[in-house]
């Protein structure tokens, strides 16, 4: 419809030019994302994806120099990361770090109480544990959805788990804590195909949620296991260069990225 593109987007990137250690990253990224889609950003290795979705979540590492990030018409670029995920921004690390000393479980009934307060109204169907017994039972559920053993509640966040289970703990993370917009870098990488399916089955489920997903990736498989998908594109030196619908990430897959005038390196 015609009004429909007066509509702001849940989360729009405006035009985004970050740097580090003085050297521009982000040249121009443009991107809106709203609850319910589905978004692939694909693109050769450096051309600032990840930076992408740290910039997004306001690591320090980053100078932004002009453009903006939006939440609901609000720019973010003053709040702190925590400030950021409290408004429902969920990032899924392509390399998720270990914390020891902090217990899987604890963690999560933390951030997941913290969202709930935060998010209040805004977000229906969230439902309310009042025993730390009923929030395991949640997540012993959403742990069984991606395969993973029920004893990773007692233990410390991803100490240990292989490459894999990292993987799958991310997405089971942003299952439990139900983002309105999950960044997921690279979700897929350095997983077996049974693996792939299981995370890919996992942001189906938060699809069902009506959240908004960017699914940060290489390869046209796991795109292919989503039950939908709405844009994908292109990113590369730092900004999109090309967008397009399932299509293009099978494009890319079969072709690669000559045919654009850009290479991996
Ligand atoms: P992608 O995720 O698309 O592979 P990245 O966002 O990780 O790309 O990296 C984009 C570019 O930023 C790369 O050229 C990388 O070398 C550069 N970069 C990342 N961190 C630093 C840093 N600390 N200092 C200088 N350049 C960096
Ligand atoms: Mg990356």
């Amino acid at each position: 419809m015609f009004e429909e593109s007066f509509v702001m987007a849940f989360l729009e990137v405006k035009d985004l030019h970050a740097s580090i250690e003085g050297k521009e990253i982000l040249t121009g990224l443009s991107l809106n994302v709203n609850k319910g889609e589905v978004h692939a950003l694909m693109g050769p290795n450096g051309s600032g994806k990840s930076t992408f979705a740290n910039v997004l979540l306001g690591h320090p590492k980053y100078t932004i120099t002009s453009g903006d990030i939006f939440v609901k018409e609000q720019s973010i670029l003053d709040l702190s990361t925590d400030e950021r995920s409290k408004k429902g921004i969920f990032l899924g690390f392509q390399y998720p770090i270990e914390i020891s000393g902090v217990g899987y479980s604890h963690f999560l009934r933390n951030a997941y109480n913290t969202l709930s307060k935060s998010l209040g109204q805004d977000q229906q169907n969230r439902d309310v544990f009042i025993t730390v017994r009923e929030f395991h039972e949640y997540v012993k559920r959403n742990l069984d959805y991606v395969g993973l053993d029920p004893s990773f509640l007692g233990r410390y966040l991803n100490e240990g788990f292989s490459g894999g289970e990292k993987k799958r703990s991310e997405v089971m993370q942003m299952l439990v804590l139900k983002p309105n917009i999950a960044i997921l870098d690279e979700p897929d990488s350095g997983l077996d195909i049974d693996a792939v399916k299981a995370v890919a089955d996992a942001i189906n489920k938060l699809l069902a949620t009506d959240a908004g997903v960017v699914v940060i990736t290489h390869y046209a498989r796991i795109l292919r296991y989503l039950t939908k998908l709405d844009h994908v594109h292109v990113m590369a030196r730092g900004r999109i260069i090309k967008s397009g619908g399932k299509e293009l990430s099978e494009e890319l897959e079969s072709k690669g990225y000559g045919w654009l005038g850009i290479e991996d390196k």
